[in-house]
């Protein structure tokens, strides 16, 4: 099937086209920069920069796949979880295009576009499999049986995701936001050896209630206080190590907890999406631990990893493959959108 997909859930405004598994077209404006001055995505402004930036990407997106709206077979949008007011204009524009085109109108769940978007670069996943989600907004393992509606959560994070973690300590730095490339690129001159942060929810006490849960506000805590002794005592603080050892600690647990599901699940199959699954040292760290514990690792391109169309769209063409029902169009946005849910 031919479909559009919608994206709005945080800072992207994201018209991905495809047929199938086939990738057509997927323009994506971020506010990023909005944002930069404040520290982390203010709503308000992510809402405004969405209703600006959506009708010039789906024009973009319609010219780029080189169809007529009036081809597609249905529109695909993003129903939640993510910020409210972002959610909105998405979907307000995707019931628009839906009840002109007289198309059927699928609300889809944001994380599971994260991993559906893989079929665009490497085909149909093995099932069951495994995800391992992280971004700025969410940080979750899967247990995925069917894309289109077979889908439990294993385990998230209790307080911070993993980028925000990233996006914290950097400002703690004084390294700017967003923080996961410039720690990354800074870690790769330091030792991540050099200090030993906490692993969160680790401890045995912790693994029998938050076995495959994930904690990292305890860590962005250490590294302040480790920091601000440093500077108290007049020392110099070695950005690099602390950058090094705080990478380390992030991608040794988001591992660990990942490849301990894997063999609890009995998959031989896991999945690396979200911003954060840019980031070297988990990528280099997942490959290691998931080759020797004979797991296939797939990953998407780093362009499809964060915030897209495509993802949504290529959920929309497997839902509607799949002959799910299309949503009412009467549905609203669902900030806390369960990953059970994969059609509204
Ligand atoms: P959502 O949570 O809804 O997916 P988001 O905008 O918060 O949306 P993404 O756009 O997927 O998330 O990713 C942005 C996050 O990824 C930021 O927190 C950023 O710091 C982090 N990030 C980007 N590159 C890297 C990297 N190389 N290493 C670590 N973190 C990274
Ligand atoms: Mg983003
Ligand atoms: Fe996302």
């Amino acid at each position: 099937p031919l479909v559009l997909g919608i994206e709005s859930s945080c800072d992207e405004t994201g018209v991905g086209i495809v047929r199938g598994h086939e990738l057509l077209a997927n323009e994506v404006a971020s506010s990023v920069e909005e944002h930069v001055r404040f520290g982390g995505v203010v709503p308000e402004v992510a809402s405004r920069a969405h209703l600006q930036a959506i009708v010039p990407a789906l024009q973009r997106a319609q010219a780029n796949a080189g169809i007529d709206l009036s081809e597609v077979d249905a529109i695909a949008v993003t129903s939640g979880p993510g910020l409210m007011g972002a959610l909105v204009v998405g979907l307000a524009a995707a019931k628009a295009l839906a009840v002109a085109l007289n198309k059927p109108l699928y609300g889809l769940n944001h994380l599971v576009g994260h991993v559906a978007v893989d079929l665009l670069d490497h085909g149909p996943l093995p099932m069951p499999c495994a995800a391992l989600l992280v971004s700025g907004g969410h940080t979750s393992l899967l247990h995925v049986r069917d894309i289109t509606g077979d889908i439990t959560e294993l385990g998230a994070t209790i307080d911070d995701a993993a980028g925000e973690a990233y996006d914290k300590v950097s400002r703690l730095l004084g390294l700017g936001y967003p923080g996961g490339p410039v720690i990354d690129k800074l870690a790769a001159e330091g030792n991540p050896k050099a200090i030993a942060f906490p692993r969160g929810l680790t401890a045995q006490k912790d693994l029998v209630n938050h076995r495959f849960d994930y904690s990292f506000s305890g860590l962005k805590t250490a590294v302040s206080r480790w920091v601000e002794t440093r500077r108290r005592d007049g020392q110099e603080v070695p950005m690099a190590d602390v950058a090094a050892s705080f990478q380390e600690a992030v991608a040794d647990v988001l591992t660990a907890k990942a490849v301990d599901a894997c063999d609890y699940l009995g998959v031989d199959t896991i999945l690396l999406g979200g911003g954060v699954a840019a980031n070297s040292r988990l990528r280099g760290l997942l490959e290691e631990r998931t080759a020797a514990a004979g797991i296939t690792l797939r990953r998407p391109r780093p362009g499809l990893c964060t915030d897209n169309g495509a993802m949504i769209a290529v959920l929309g063409a497997e839902v509607v493959a799949a002959g799910r029902r299309p949503s009412s169009l009467d549905i609203g946005a669902d900030s806390g959108m369960p990953v059970g849910t994969v059609v509204a």
